[in-house]
């Protein structure tokens, strides 16, 4: 099979994706081969690319937002047949061992393997994920609707979740593109008032068209104070003005694997008044199965753009360029 790998990481409009040749990979013991329908695009693929995430592996094939059918079953796998329709998302696997996964909290596991960083992903006409760590998909959702709920979506309602938003709290949120379009869907549902803050006008449309209360350039102060934010744009600069907005009490969730410096920090500013500045750490299957049940009842409907798989390299630059409206998603692979 073809597929696209990192080969040398560097600027997206040099396009550092490369295509390669590939087997096409077996399934080992409580393994699935996924035939790949759909796979998102992920601003960590163009942090991957970029390099601002170093590979793990050379010629890596990323992608972790994955919707594919069971092509083949590796030995001894009991929850799946063939032709089930699964998602393959970033936890590959956790050792299910260390201090943390016993505590049930593995996305802290301290040897885990990422899908798409670790492990070849889904950016590639076939990809293989561990039973254990697949998740059966919502019907409600057609293959390339479902690709941004395995990473984008799980990851910003992980992000919702650590904010600890208090029913009918109000929420902000800085930067508007996959993962936030389908995170403010789930806060609105469950009675928050949502402020958006980005730089991109088209995001700003998006987010009032799906009931934010106000949508203002990216470091504008909201129309009131926050109980609550996320910061999904990689930006450290806008740190200091999320805290400024919060409340008394608030806190500021960092959803992003990678951020540019944060700057210096004014206490009384920014941290007094019991203010918390935490970050999210992938996620746990628990996460995971939640966001996805979550998703279904509320009738989260996700945005996305469709790339066909060729264009993988003019995904991720127009990703890097705020020219995505919701999430990009790849289609199309060769059967
Ligand atoms: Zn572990
Ligand atoms: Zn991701």
């Amino acid at each position: 099979m073809e597929a696209w790998a990192v080969a040398t990481p560097g600027p997206i409009d040099a396009h550092p994706l490369e295509r390669v040749r590939r087997a096409v990979p077996s399934p080992g013991p409580g393994q699935l081969l996924l035939r790949v329908s759909t796979c998102g695009v992920c601003r960590t693929d163009l942090h991957l690319a970029e390099g601002d995430l170093a590979p793990k592996r050379p010629l890596v094939v990323p992608g972790h937002e994955v919707v594919g059918v069971v092509d083949r079953c590796g030995d001894g796998v009991v929850h799946f047949n063939v032709g089930d329709r699964v998602g393959a998302a970033w936890l590959a696997r956790s050792c299910g061992r260390c201090r943390f996964c016993i505590a049930e909290r593995e996305n802290l596991c301290l040897a885990p393997s990422f899908t798409g960083w670790d492990r070849d992903g889904g950016y590639a006409p076939f990809m293989v994920v561990d039973e254990d760590f697949a998740y059966a998909l919502p019907e409600g959702f057609d293959d390339l609707h479902a690709a941004p709920l395995l990473c984008a979506g799980i990851i910003g309602y992980r992000a919702l979740r650590r904010t600890e938003l208090v029913p009918g709290g109000r929420l902000g949120i800085y930067g508007f593109g996959g993962s936030a379009h389908i995170t403010a869907q789930i806060a609105l549902a469950e009675g928050a008032t949502v402020h958006v803050m980005t730089r991109s006008a088209q995001a700003r449309t998006l987010a009032l068209s799906l009931g934010a209360s106000s949508a203002q350039d990216a470091s504008d102060p909201p129309p009131e104070r926050l109980d609550a934010a996320i910061l999904f744009a990689p930006v450290g600069a806008l740190v200091p003005p999320a805290l400024a907005a919060l409340d008394r009490g608030g806190t500021l969730a960092v959803a992003g694997i990678y951020l540019s410096d944060v700057p210096a920090l004014n206490y009384a500013d920014h941290l007094f008044q019991e203010r918390t500045l935490r970050s999210v750490t992938a996620n746990t299957r628990d996460d995971g199965r939640a966001f996805l049940e979550i998703a279904a009842r509320v009738g989260v409907r996700t945005t996305v753009s469709p790339y066909h798989w060729d264009e993988a390299n003019r995904a991720l630059s127009d990703l890097a360029h705020d020219r995505v409206e919701g999430a990009a998603v790849l289609t199309d692979f060769p059967s």
